[in-house]
């Protein structure tokens, strides 16, 4: 069971693609299952109280359960609850947890270990695929316990990244989407080490990373960007239409004083001037970001700044949360809690605010010719997403006409517009 974010995600593929390459199978339900690995989440409560069902639901139904992932790094949490559980590891600790699985389960005896690749189960449809470039974070954002969970930053070699790219490409893979928790950050901690790919040495940087990907011809996606000024470089790697024009900013607020004692990456006051110049250069850019309203000390004036700003930005893509206090989080001890009611109506303000922002952007949209992925072919059509649409988390593209096939990328022209989906025709 795979439970969380992208980058849990590709932990499950890994621990899976394991797992078949000694032999393992998996089972469609608990009953065929000789044992369950429950991947799990431990980010904000909602996320704890979903995993800790889960664990609930596979004890009951099964009875033998392995648990891993971010809940893990908190063993007592979930002992306190579910004390019958095999084993409990962390985030990315792949050799605990198949040596875990092997003592609940021995491995079926098989001579073909190494000709697996490192990642040959997907859990995405085979025409997209994440790509994780780095573990753990070095930021220490004050609401988040990610570097207590998943530890500091450890960026992968860059050969690694590009073979694994190189081979999800050969394999099918039509989008590439960059994940890990700091993309800006990437190669920081090994000192943007060299390594060798096609014959040449690249240093481990999102640049260059990204100029090495655009060689593989498929859309190219970032998630998880942070305003340095070397944006500005992936902006131009953007207009020449070698990267998505597609910028994921978790800005999480606008007020200064909030962002402070968020003590966010980057953070600065001249963020709405760069996003106009952004706009300029590549006039085609989605800007998707998350943000984070009721954050202690929030008052009024710092929440109606965040709505005003919110109408300035105009981003196309929004993403919002009620604050939440997290164990172990230092931002818990911060003067000026916001009472849940405030929160929630500043939640419903801003998602109300910005779906017309939304809307606005998308309706501009109209008539004009767009590049769409299918996704999955329905009664009516394809439906699939633009270069501005990341799987899962954006707006869906409806198109109509033509043959379409799942993972083709077509061009269709925009018919009509809604808050977050578009209507087109295939050309
Ligand atoms: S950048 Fe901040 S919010 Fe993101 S994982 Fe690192 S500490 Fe957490």
């Amino acid at each position: 069971m795979s439970l969380g974010c992208p980058k849990a995600l590709v932990d499950s593929e890994r621990i899976l693609t394991r797992l078949r390459s000694e032999g393992y199978s998996t089972a469609a339900d608990y009953q065929d299952a000789d044992v369950v690995v429950v991947n799990t989440c431990g980010f904000i409560d909602s996320a704890r109280d979903e995993s800790l069902a889960a664990i609930g639901e596979a004890l009951a139904e099964n009875g033998r359960v392995i648990v891993t992932g971010c809940l893990g790094a908190t063993p007592d949490v979930i002992m306190a609850r579910h004390a019958k559980v095999l084993s409990i590891t962390g985030p990315h600790q792949y050799d605990a947890v198949m040596n875990a699985i092997h003592e609940a389960v021995p491995p079926p005896e098989t001579p073909f270990l190494n000709l697996v690749p490192a990642r040959a189960v997907k859990l995405t449809p085979s025409h997209y695929s994440y790509l994780k470039i780095s573990e753990g974070c070095n930021n220490r954002c004050s609401f988040c316990i990610i570097p207590q969970l998943r530890g500091r930053l450890v960026s992968r070699p860059i050969a690694d990244v590009l073979n694994e790219a190189e081979q999800l490409v050969e394999t099918g893979t039509r989008e590439l989407l960059v994940i890990s928790q700091d993309t800006s950050a990437y190669g920081a901690d090994i000192r943007y080490a060299k390594s060798a790919w096609r014959g040449r040495e690249i240093p481990a940087r999102v640049t260059e990373l990204c100029k090495a990907l655009a060689e593989l011809g498929v859309w190219v996606r970032l998630h998880y960007i942070y305003p340095y000024p070397h944006v500005d470089e992936l902006l131009q790697l953007m207009q020449d239409g070698r990267l998505l024009p597609y910028l994921d900013v978790p800005f999480q607020h606008a007020s200064d004083k909030v962002l402070k004692a968020m003590r966010r990456p980057a953070a600065e006051a001249r963020t709405l001037d760069r996003i106009i110049a952004w706009r300029k250069q590549v006039p085609d850019l989605t800007i998707r970001s998350t943000f984070i309203v009721g954050f202690p000390g929030e008052t009024d004036a710092d929440f109606e700044f965040l709505l005003e700003w919110l109408e300035a930005a105009e981003l196309d893509r929004v993403g919002c949360f009620r604050y939440e206090a997290i164990d172990g989080a230092t931002a818990n001890a911060l003067p000026g809690a916001v009472a849940d009611e405030v929160k929630e109506e500043r939640w419903h303000r801003l998602m109300a605010a910005q779906q017309t922002i939304s809307a606005r952007r998308l309706r501009e949209k109209t008539g004009k010719v767009i590049r769409v992925i299918i996704d999955e072919i329905g009664d009516a059509g394809g439906v699939g997403r633009s270069t501005g649409d990341a799987p899962e988390i954006d707006g869906k593209v409806y198109v109509r006409g033509g043959s379409l096939a799942v993972g083709q990328i077509t061009e269709a022209r925009v018919l009509r517009s809604g808050p977050y989906d578009l209507w087109a025709e295939a050309i």
